[in-house]
């Protein structure tokens, strides 16, 4: 005769799956942009490649190796990339640049 002890469901407190909380979509605006200096675009979701004009490009926010804050841009019909730091396009040369040099 064993006695099997019954394994109560899992009732602790400790060990529970904390869902992923927070989006993390949009919101990727960064510094403030003075008024008057940009002409303002009217959707700023809407995100094309510029160079063919698609929409159907992935934009990532990342840091480069020297910790600047880019967002990078990469174009699914051309394959056309940008870097943009603060509103301003990185040529890929400084991209490497920054990347390679710490
Ligand atoms: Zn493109």
């Amino acid at each position: 005769m064993s006695s099997q002890p019954r394994t109560s469901a899992a009732d602790s407190t400790t060990g529970v799956p904390t869902p992923t909380r927070g989006r993390r979509r949009g919101r990727a605006t960064g510094p403030s942009i003075p008024l008057g200096s940009l002409t303002q675009r009217e959707h700023r979701s809407e995100i094309q490649c510029q160079a063919c004009g698609s929409s159907r490009v992935t934009r990532l926010s990342m840091n480069l190796t020297d910790g600047t804050p880019v967002e990078f841009t990469s174009c699914h019909r051309c394959e056309h990339r940008t870097w943009e730091h603060g509103g301003d396009a990185l040529s890929v040369d400084s991209v490497l640049d920054k990347a390679r040099r710490v």
